[in-house]
């Protein structure tokens, strides 16, 4: 049985993100996405919205487990005894970064392995922060999100728009 381990930060997942576990979980038994939860990093959505959202996109992939983590990546690698990090490249500007991460995790552990899944061509230039900036100012993210997953970016922002003061 092989399990790999999706990792990242989901806030809020994307139709990129889902593409990748998606075609994770073909290749795999079992895909654990793991939302990690980083305190030098703010997030719109909590821990447990990113859970939700991931949960509901994914409820149809029998063999994917959401999942979140609040320390290192290997710690939760070696409680699952899952030995494969699965990551999405979507641009050489993402490669600099994943490079670091995995020597690192490797030197951390050396049972881990990174696999890179290259992005669909359709969502190379999707990222969480730009379906987020799109729906603070009103745009359509029909396109980039699960339909949940856009109620509830409309939902978050709605909120935290201030009624007009008519005084
Ligand atoms: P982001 O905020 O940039 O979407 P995440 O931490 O949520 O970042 O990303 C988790 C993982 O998913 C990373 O390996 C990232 O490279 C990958 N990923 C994010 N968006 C895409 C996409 N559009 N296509 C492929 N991989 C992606």
């Amino acid at each position: 049985m092989i399990r790999a381990v999706y990792p990242g930060s989901f806030d809020p997942v994307t139709n990129g993100h889902l593409d990748i576990i998606l075609r994770a979980a073909r290749v795999f038994d079992r895909l654990s996405v793991v939302v990690m939860s980083n305190q030098s990093k703010s997030t719109l959505f909590s821990v447990e919205e990113r859970i939700a959202l991931l949960q509901e996109v994914t409820r149809d992939i029998p063999n994917v487990v959401v999942t979140h983590h609040g320390g290192l990546l290997v710690h939760f690698m070696q409680s699952e005894k899952a030995q494969i990090i699965i990551k999405g490249l979507r641009a050489v500007s993402d490669f600099e970064y994943e490079f670091q991460m995995a020597l690192m995790n490797r030197t951390l552990d050396d049972g881990v392995e990174t696999l890179f899944m290259m992005t669909n061509n359709q969502y190379s230039y999707l990222s969480s922060s730009l379906v987020k900036e799109v729906a603070r100012f009103g745009g359509s993210v029909a396109e980039l999100v699960q339909p949940v997953v856009a109620a509830e970016l409309r939902a978050k922002f709605l909120a935290a728009t201030p009624s007009p003061d008519f005084t």
